[in-house]
């Protein structure tokens, strides 16, 4: 028998991605998987249903979809899409699998709701940052469109343009970029800001990143705090106490005041944003400078971000974008299926569902499995009775 993947439309608001494109339905079906798509689902990333159908894809309703499969796969899971979401937990069934996003280290509720379906949940956060897993790391691949798309949002938005030109009009002076925090986003963000023209400099926590922000043709921002290294394990940056924020807000005030635009990327997993700038900092640039700010989703960088907002304070521009990825569904769904396909590949032997539980990417991105929350770093949190 040959397990079938489901792939439902996305139903958080705005949200324009697809778990999986056509062509890599060609890629599951040589790996024995079929797949039935709800229809509609690719049409916003620009995947209409014939070219699912022209792969020998099935097209279904959202409930025969739910039904027929026995693995589904969203961009959003019920954990990170909570209010549309819910109404797919009656539609799970025990033992099917369920893989994507969902905020798992917030999302105790949604957690417990899935859990209690007795559905198999695998969030694509948790994947781990393994060599092995490189191929499966989904906030990796979304982290690079959104580092992309800041910076056109922060291009849009300034009352400059970004490069030098020189003009019988004139010579125009480029504009000035600083990035904060040097990620996977942040390095994107560096290299999109230099290819319009900018001069880009940028601060991580991570001290091992100098080498990343020189190669990219910017600037690395020294500030005289001692970080440790400021490596948490796993390429993610540690929490540090308030004293330390406190402190580096201190050093970047003059570093902020020069620039155009400030990008802002600092995440700790699971925590709340670190607070770089505050509304004082921000005050200090000139009118017109914008601040873009990644983390808002998460809490924020700067004090004045309103998640999915725009917010215009004394002349500067404060961007809160939310869900970065579905600015670019095309590539961001493309680059999303194609950590996807691996993920499946990874728990699936000739077509049907083999989870190995000795193997790491698998224990580590597990949330739920019969009935319980099976993840360490999840079961505290889950609220009582969560599990039967
Ligand atoms: P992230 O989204 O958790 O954080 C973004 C950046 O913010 C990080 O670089 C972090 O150091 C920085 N940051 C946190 N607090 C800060 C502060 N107070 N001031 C300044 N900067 C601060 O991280 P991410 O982008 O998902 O990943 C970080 C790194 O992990 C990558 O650059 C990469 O080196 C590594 N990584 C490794 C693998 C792998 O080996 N498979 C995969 C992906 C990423």
């Amino acid at each position: 028998m040959t397990a079938t993947v489901g792939v439902p439309k996305e139903t958080f608001p705005g949200e324009r991605r697809v778990a999986l494109t056509p062509k890599s339905c060609e890629a599951l079906a040589k790996a024995r998987l079929a797949v039935v798509v709800e229809s509609g689902a690719g049409l916003e990333a620009g995947f209409p249903d014939t070219e699912y159908e022209k792969r020998g894809v099935k097209i279904a309703s959202r409930a025969e979809v739910f039904a027929r499969a026995e693995i589904i796969v969203q961009a959003r899971t019920v954990g990170a899409n909570p209010v549309e979401g819910l109404s797919d937990i009656s539609l799970l069934r025990s033992g099917q699998i369920l893989i994507g996003f969902g905020d798992p280290l917030t999302a105790a509720a949604e957690n417990a709701a899935v859990a209690a379906t007795g559905a198999t949940f695998f969030a694509t956060e948790l994947v781990p940052r393994i060599t092995r897993a490189q191929a499966m790391d989904a906030l990796s691949s979304m982290a690079s469109i959104a580092g992309y798309e800041a910076v056109l949002l922060a291009a849009a938005a300034l009352p400059k343009i970004f490069p030098m030109m020189m003009t019988a009009a004139g010579t125009i002076t480029p504009a000035k970029v600083l990035i904060l925090g040097a990620g996977v986003a942040g390095l994107q963000a560096i290299a999109t800001a230099r290819r319009l023209g900018a001069v880009v400099s940028a601060y991580d926590l991570r001290s091992a990143v100098k080498e990343q922000i020189e190669s990219l043709g910017a600037k690395f921002v020294v500030l005289d705090l001692d970080t440790g290294g400021g490596d948490g394990g796993g390429g993610y940056a540690k929490a540090m106490d308030e004293a330390f924020y406190r402190r580096q807000r201190e050093l970047l005030t003059e570093v902020i005041r020069e620039q155009d635009v400030v990008i802002t990327t600092a995440a700790v997993p699971g925590r709340k944003a670190p607070i770089l700038v505050t509304a004082q900092m921000a005050e200090a640039m000139a009118p017109g400078s914008v601040i873009v700010d990644i983390a808002a989703e998460r809490g924020g960088n700067c004090e004045l971000t309103r998640a999915g907002e725009t917010v215009v304070h004394n002349g500067i521009t404060i961007i809160g974008p939310a869900n970065l990825p579905s600015r670019a569904p095309f590539h961001a769904s493309q680059m999303y299926a194609t950590n996807l396909v691996n993920f499946l590949k990874l728990i699936t032997k000739d077509g049907v569902p083999a989870i190995n539980m000795d193997d790491e990417i698998v224990r580590e991105s597990l949330v739920t499995k019969d009935g319980q929350i099976v993840h360490p770093k999840l079961r505290p949190a889950a609220p009582e009775g969560s599990s039967k």
